[in-house]
């Protein structure tokens, strides 16, 4: 598995060379380091500058595709010019699209239903959060004691469970994150092959992920014949081809790219 950096030569080459480039980029643990609670999550004034940079150069899209919801996701960033897309790719904002599927808003009122139990049920369990995105909902467990971990794994499955069961849900993990949400045939890959449809001269796609929830979009962007780059120590359980140690090498990587039109 390649540092992307120590084959920096020949991507930028092939970056170079495509007329435009979709730069995609997960939020948490790949344009900022992973932290104890969400809402401190925020961007580093160089990676701001580097992606303002990129947004501005007419060879470059660049999106942030996130789990977090639409609105959460735009006020972090706030970067004017870039693709948002929320809740995993339901809902997409941003440089001309404007997309909700079309099915998501039909879950909400279940997902209400279900992070109240949620709420009820780890109530007790210390430093636990229970966010409801509107469309999906993550229970953050980082701030909690290891302890505690296999219980609240437990507990949202068995509250989830009847909307398991009936086809209604699904429930995704990442870091110290579980998930419900709706069944629906929609991730990150879908949103990323969505988000490239819509971009006028086929761009060249890259994506930037750290979880389990990326790895859709390592898929879409490899078949595409673009590029991957999975955020964290090489490990043998991505499809990413590429990998970054860490959010400042991606740091490192946009301000490469700042500098792609003069290579
Ligand atoms: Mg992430």
């Amino acid at each position: 598995m390649p540092h992307l950096l120590n084959v920096w030569p020949s991507v930028s080459r092939r970056l170079a060379s495509a007329s435009r480039v979709l730069l995609l980029f997960d939020y948490d643990g790949t344009l900022t380091p992973i932290v104890a609670r969400p809402e401190i999550a925020t961007l580093s004034e160089e990676t701001r500058r580097s992606l303002t940079t990129l947004a501005g150069m007419d060879k470059f899209v660049v999106g942030v595709v996130s789990g977090r919801g639409l609105s959460d996701l735009e006020a972090l960033v706030a970067i004017p010019g870039l693709v948002y897309a929320g809740n995993h790719g339901l809902e997409i904002s941003g440089a001309g699209m404007d997309f909700i599927h079309q099915d998501a808003p039909s879950f909400e009122a279940t997902l209400v239903e279900i992070a109240k139990s949620l709420e009820r049920g780890l109530g007790g369990v210390p430093g636990i959060l229970v966010d409801n995105k509107r469309l999906t909902i993550t229970v953050h467990f980082r701030s909690t004691p290891d302890s505690y971990a296999s219980q609240v794994d437990s507990m949202v499955v068995a509250t989830a469970a009847p909307y398991v069961d009936s086809g209604t849900m699904r429930i995704t993990r990442g870091k110290k994150v579980v998930e419900v949400r709706p069944n629906l045939d929609w991730g990150k890959g879908q949103a990323i092959e969505k988000i490239r449809e819509d971009c006028r001269d086929n761009p060249y796609p890259v994506f930037f992920g750290d979880d389990q929830t990326d790895e859709d979009g390592f898929t879409v962007v490899q078949d595409a014949g673009g590029l991957a780059v999975f955020i964290g120590p090489p490990r043998q359980n991505t499809k990413a081809l590429h990998q970054l140690e860490s959010p400042a090498e991606v740091q490192q990587t946009l301000e490469l790219l700042t500098c792609l039109d003069q290579a």
